[in-house]
């Protein structure tokens, strides 16, 4: 069987069907309105600066952590702004962000929030795609707005090395958004060489190991008490990067979109790190499965029996039952190996420092 060329410049009629379905299912048009009066001022710092957080309408921890969240995200090499406002002035959000983007002949990814929670961006990524990639992964259910911010960054910025036309982004995130994500990976699949496609679901494959990890230890930190605000802003950044870890790497189909998705499941397990420091809990980042179930990170945290084998309360019992246990397998190769044993992808685990130059 080989796979029918798709002529180049000329995407299918299915792309443009999608196309027309995802506007109306977005139904993002927004209602241009006079603009607010901290407009200046946003504009004013962000002619510079890689944050604008109002200080009326978010508190000096938010405003701090917004800005550290920022000033990273450009040493690792994104080209991002990051906008807290106190309104939109009735104005949908994307469009503002799309308005000051433009005021600012600014090239990179402007992304905007209020403290009601609404979140927009807009960037060299198509707005179509940019809105289902926030759609996707849930970004406006993060409570705290210096997360939500962070999370949204982490989607809607360009992969790093982004070749795409913009068509196909727009066919994955839609295809995604409305249907589950079958439709878009068969369609991309067919234009994938077998070899690519084998190792990008391989690491696929490993990268999910990870994310669940990273996913236990969101909820054991989430689930500590008495939590500071810098704890809590660290525990939420924590919950927002899985989210995106998770939601990248279940639909990865590319080198940029599986690195992309590595990048903020190391952001995640670093954070993990420091707010298992401010609430009592060792989370170390170089060992990701540290503290987990041996036979399946994804089980959970280890049960307290005494014996030296490291296992979750569940698999205690399977084994008391007498059950095998058999450690959870990844393919690596084409070959069934237990997770433990395939290399670690991307240098999840290595310190971010001068790791991604
Ligand atoms: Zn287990």
């Amino acid at each position: 069987m080989t796979p029918r060329a798709v002529a180049p410049g000329r995407p299918p009629r299915v792309v443009w069907l999608l196309l027309v379905v995802a506007m109306i299912a977005l139904g993002a048009v927004g209602v241009a309105q006079a603009k607010t009066s901290e407009d200046a001022r946003a504009l004013a710092a962000l002619q510079s600066g890689a944050a604008y957080v109002d200080p009326s309408a978010f508190s000096p921890q938010i405003a701090e952590q917004i800005r550290t969240d920022a000033a990273q995200l450009i040493k690792r090499g994104d080209d991002i702004k990051l906008v807290a406002v106190s309104s939109t002035g009735g104005q949908n959000i994307y469009e503002y962000a799309a308005e000051l983007r433009t005021a600012l002949r600014y090239t990179g990814t402007l992304v905007v929030t209020t403290p009601t929670g609404a979140l927009g961006a807009a960037g060299p990524r198509s707005a179509p795609s940019i809105q289902n990639a926030l759609l996707v992964v849930g970004a406006d259910q993060v409570s705290n707005p210096a997360a939500r911010l962070l999370v949204a960054a982490e989607v809607s910025t360009p992969p790093p090395s982004d070749t795409s036309n913009g068509i196909r982004d727009l066919v994955l995130l839609v295809g995604l958004a409305l249907l589950g994500g079958a439709f878009a990976i068969g369609w991309g699949l067919r234009r994938e060489e077998r070899r690519v496609r084998d190792r990008a679901m391989e690491v696929r494959g490993v990268l999910t190991v990870y994310a669940d990890a990273l996913g236990v230890r969101a909820a054991l930190l989430a689930a500590r008490r008495g939590q500071t605000i810098e704890a809590r802003a660290l525990v939420e950044a924590v919950d927002a990067y899985h989210l995106a870890a998770a939601a990248l790497v279940d639909h990865a189909m590319t080198e940029a979109e599986l690195a992309e998705g590595a990048a903020s499941l190391r952001s995640g397990l670093l954070d993990a790190e420091q707010a298992g420091v401010l609430l009592g809990l060792e989370l170390p980042a170089a060992q990701p499965f540290d503290g987990l179930c041996s036979v399946d990170p994804a089980h959970g945290p280890l049960a307290h029996t005494g014996q030296d084998r490291l296992l979750c309360a569940a698999c205690v019992d399977r084994l008391r039952a007498g059950h095998e246990l058999v450690p959870r397998r990844v393919l690596i190769g084409g070959l069934p190996v237990p997770y433990r044993d395939a290399p670690v992808p991307y240098e999840i685990t290595t310190p971010l420092a001068g790791a991604r130059t």
